[in-house]
């Protein structure tokens, strides 16, 4: 194979080779991303074992004297070549093979081949294995295995990465004092350098179970110092922030606040109280809020939102309101028109509407109310951040399920005030991150938490019900309607795929429409028009559609309280929070309720151990907290957070579940290495994040 030449320089004159550009495609550019691109695994090519020692399935390196050769025709084409080592032999077996490869094994040659060797009574075979003439020294590290493409063959990335390795500038980035508080907390290697040598080329005598487990002083070493990159950009995208200035906003006697509180149906939780004293404090400060807003489904999260809202406006501002659905933001404009609007019109203010499906010159209107500042709050979806919608001066935008949310909307409404100033941001969501992900993902977001539900609530039933007693299902779906009762029934997403979703969600609804004359079922689904999908759902809302049958449209915030049954089908799809928030559609009233998680076991089985336990959790715990840490467990922070959505680069290395000890160190290290040491924390955050680092910011 040609050589490859300086893989990681990027040479702007000579266009790239092919290898080069597949690299450039895994994001190795630099030197020290290669240097940073680490084996899955090794090979032992250290050592050639002899045939009477080896074991069926082992992986083994055996040197010997091909004693025979020839082209088979057993079904299908093959070379088979026979190999004595002295000991015994073994027949090597190629079904694709090249004159090339005959030639080489060519009887009396002494070839090396390696493989996962199967022992019978046939004797020994090694199927494919690699080979090559014997001679040469055995190299005395192991062989490492690369995470790649097809494009980039392995032979090309390990020469690459020895190369880089080489070049890559490695000087100390930990300042001495912070390195020896590392190594109070964990074995770790004394240098970087070290560290990346014996990760990519473990000597014969390292610990392949501690390389494995990554218990390895070398991988405790790469694990801090990637933590460490990350806790220190949380911190800088901190302190970029902290230094912009926001409109300030005292909280006002007399004003709508008061109001409002005085005109609510009900009375605060004490969790909801607590919560709104955070923000009200958050945002009478000049630096921008960045808050999230934490609590389970149903625990009131609309109404302190709301209140936030009555400080900005108090003070003469406006504010946003977003949601990720229409059905979800026009939910919020009808509660937020209900409270606000009596209180606003003596002052000659409302509350505006905007979304994709509005009509041309209704959604003018409202885009002069809200240039104008007339429109005090502004509810809707995405169309809020459209480059059209001009605000007089926004102080204040809230975001719900901001896990629904990419970072560049997020970024779009914070160019939204109308001057030079920053919006206030309360990003809300009913999925809370479990405290090791808090720490890390999101150090620089502040966090408040609803920890109660308002009373009057009664627990939720939870069943775990075979989808061969769909009957008794129907029967107590009749019950719960006999009594004035409302229904909920989700059909699952299959692989995503909407169409597939939509022909199980309508076989669905014809059935229940038929199984329960006199009732009327509606059927909502992602593809309907909206004003279709507005009209299914006021009729739910609205108490005369009995059974509500959807496609998981309604995952988040419909708020329905007379409904008191969900069914779920095929649960076993959806992920654990998915379920929670589902089932939180329903317990909102003072009626007992049940969720009925139905499964179907894949055709003539039974369904899958996990599955099962997956589903069993949910029939037991209704803590949302309990129930997100255990789908991080099952599910990784990848998938939990959504990572192209929230745009956090992911933790390539460190594994917040194991690592809380280098999570704990990163923690404190990086505040005092800003600190002392800025131009190394520069450094380290260059080297670990690259480019990545620009996602922080927002
Ligand atoms: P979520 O946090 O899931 O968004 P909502 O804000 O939709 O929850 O609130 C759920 C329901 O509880 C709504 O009908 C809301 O009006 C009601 N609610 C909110 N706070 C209280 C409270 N303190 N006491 C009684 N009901 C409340
Ligand atoms: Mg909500």
């Amino acid at each position: 194979m040609a050589e490859p030449a300086a893989p990681a320089t990027s040479s702007a004159s000579k266009p790239l080779s092919a290898p080069q550009k597949a690299l450039h495609k895994l994001g190795l550019k630099r030197d020290i991303d290669l240097a940073l691109h680490l084996p899955l695994r090794y090979e032992d090519e250290t050592r050639i074992v002899q045939l009477r020692d080896v074991r069926n399935g082992e992986l083994v390196q055996i040197e010997g004297t091909v004693t025979h050769s020839e082209v088979q025709y057993r079904g299908r084409r093959q070379l088979l070549v026979t190999l004595d080592d002295g000991t015994d032999t073994c027949t090597l077996r190629f079904f694709s093979f090249y004159p090339s490869h005959q030639k080489t094994l060519a009887v009396g040659a002494v070839v090396r081949a390696r493989g996962e060797i199967r022992g019978g009574f046939a004797g020994y075979t090694l199927l494919h294995p690699a080979f090559k003439l014997a001679g040469g020294e055995l190299p005395t590290a192991l062989t490492p295995v690369y995470p790649t493409s097809a494009q980039l063959p392995q032979a090309y990335l390990r020469k690459a990465v020895v190369g880089a390795l080489k070049r890559a500038d490695l000087h100390e980035t930990l300042p001495p004092p912070l390195l020896a508080g590392l190594q109070r907390t964990a074995r770790v290697s004394p240098t970087l350098r070290e560290a990346l040598q014996v990760l990519h080329h473990p000597g014969p005598e390292a610990s392949l179970a501690a390389l494995e487990d990554r218990s390895h002083p070398a991988w405790q070493r790469l694990k801090a110092e990637e933590l460490l990159a990350q806790q220190l950009s949380q911190a800088l995208a901190k302190r970029e922030r902290d230094a912009l200035n926001a409109p300030q906003l005292p909280l006002r006697r007399g004003g709508l606040h008061e109001q409002l509180l005085a005109t609510l149906p009900f009375a605060l939780t004490a969790a909801q109280r607590r919560v709104g004293e955070e923000i009200a404090l958050d945002l009478a400060r000049r630096v921008p809020m960045h808050r999230l807003l934490q609590g389970d489904v149903g625990s009131g999260k609309t109404v302190v939102a709301a209140l936030a809202a009555t400080i900005a406006i108090d003070a003469g501002w406006q504010c946003a309101l977003m949601a990720p659905t229409e059905i979800l933001a026009a939910q919020h404009f009808r509660k937020l028109v209900g409270w606000l609007e009596p209180l606003l019109e003596p002052l000659g203010k409302r509350v505006a509407w905007l979304t994709g499906g509005q009509k041309k010159k209704q959604r003018q209107a409202m885009l002069d109310l809200i240039a104008s500042g007339e429109a005090a709050l502004v509810v809707g979806t995405h169309a809020v951040i459209q480059d059209q919608v001009v605000f007089q001066r926004l102080a204040l935008a809230l975001i719900d399920e901001q896990h629904r949310f990419g970072v560049a909307q997020r970024l779009a409404l914070r160019g939204k005030t109308g001057g030079t100033l920053e919006p206030h941001l309360l990003m809300m969501t009913a999925t809370p991150i479990p405290r090791t992900l808090a720490m890390s993902y999101y150090a620089d977001l502040d966090v408040s938490t609803i920890d109660e539900l308002p009373p009057g609530r009664t627990p939720i039933v939870t069943k775990v019900v075979s989808d061969q007693r769909r009957a008794e299902v129907v029967e107590r779906i009749r019950s719960q309607l006999d009594q004035g009762r409302q229904v909920y029934w989700v059909c699952p997403l299959i692989e995503e795929s909407e169409a597939l979703d939509l022909s199980n969600a309508t076989a669905t609804h014809a059935e229940l429409s038929q199984a329960l004359p006199g009732v009327l079922v509606g059927l909502l689904h992602s593809r309907m028009p909206p004003p279709e999908k507005k009209a299914v759902m006021s009729l739910f809302v609205g108490g005369q559609m009995g059974v509500l049958v959807s496609t998981t449209v309604i995952e988040v915030g419909v708020d329905v309280p007379n409904a008191s049954l969900m069914v779920i089908e095929h649960a076993e799809r959806f992920g654990l929070s998915q379920l929670h928030q589902l089932r939180g559609r329903v317990g909102r009233g003072a009626a007992a309720s049940a969720c009925v998680l139905l499964y179907s076991a894949p055709e003539g089985g039974r369904l899958g151990e996990t599955a099962r336990e997956r589903l069993r959790a949910m029939a037991e715990t209704h803590d949302g907290f309990e129930i997100a840490r255990r789908d991080l467990e099952i599910r990784g922070p990848g998938e939990f957070l959504g990572a192209r959505q929230s745009g956090a680069p992911l933790l390539r290395f460190a594994d917040l579940a194991t690592d809380t000890h280098l999570l704990a160190w990163a923690r404190e290290a990086a505040p005092l290495m800003l600190e002392r040491h800025p131009a190394l924390a520069e450094q380290h955050i260059a080297r670990w994040l690259g480019s990545k680092a620009e996602y922080l910011k927002a």
